[in-house]
């Protein structure tokens, strides 16, 4: 695997103004280290344990996002550090991240992951229960966080069009939302959405964050 090959590659048919999160997840510290000499410094994780071990190890002026499903009890240890989250998918989980950003005095990012694809296990929200969120009085009290935008994980279909339509449908949430709430907050601008598979559908329907794994560092062998 050529690693800065692959990400020069991406990053160079990527459009402007779109972030790639190189998602370095089950890779050890030398495939970091190849992007990060070469001068990518943004990378995503999926496991809590992982990427405070990889944070320990790692150069601090690498950007750190966080793009799993996190537990509210782990949240504790990432909020010193962590870039962004991009998978909040509970007020609950919120509520607790505002917690940990006030005890380390920092404002933590946020994305709300919402649930786009068919299968019932992929986390995330529906569009009514945002706005429930987002209309309560107790979110406005939440001074720890602030949401920067939207992420989805599109269905794992061969089915380019369905993909495409759920991407499109996430957009136009953002969008709507954007709208609705965060008038003039112009930190209310990501939208998180495609991976190796499908990051080019996702740029075509809006995205401005994309998350790659494998075409960057290869397949992953979780079976060690
Ligand atoms: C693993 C993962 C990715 C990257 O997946 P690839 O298919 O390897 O690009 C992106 N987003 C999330 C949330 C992931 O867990």
């Amino acid at each position: 695997m050529d690693i800065v090959a692959n990400i020069n590659k991406i990053k160079s048919e990527l459009p402007e103004g779109v972030k790639l999160v190189a998602v370095s997840k089950t890779k050890p510290n030398e495939d970091i280290m190849s992007a990060y000499n070469a001068g990518h410094k943004i990378f995503g994780e999926n496991k809590v344990q992982d990427l405070v071990r990889k944070y320990e190890e790692l150069p601090k002026d690498t950007e750190w996002h966080f793009i799993g499903h996190l537990q509210s009890n782990k949240v504790k240890y990432i909020a010193p550090f962590v870039y962004l989250i991009h998978a909040v998918d509970s007020f609950k989980l919120l509520k607790v991240i505002n917690k940990e950003g006030m005890k380390n005095n920092r404002v933590i990012n946020c994305l709300f992951q919402m649930h786009i694809a068919e299968e019932e296990t992929k986390f995330g929200m529906s569009f009514g229960e945002l706005t429930d969120i987002l209309n309560a009085d107790e979110f406005k009290e939440l001074k720890f966080v602030k949401i920067e935008g939207l992420m989805g994980m599109a269905t794992n279909t061969p089915d380019k069009n369905q993909v495409r339509k759920e991407f499109s449908y996430l957009k136009s949430c953002f969008d709507k939302l954007g709208a609705d709430f965060f008038k003039g907050d112009t930190d209310f601008k990501y939208l998180s959405m495609g991976m190796s598979g499908d990051y080019k559908i996702a740029v075509e329907e809006g995205a401005n964050i994309v998350r790659v794994g494998s075409l960057i560092f290869g397949a992953r062998n979780y079976g060690r």
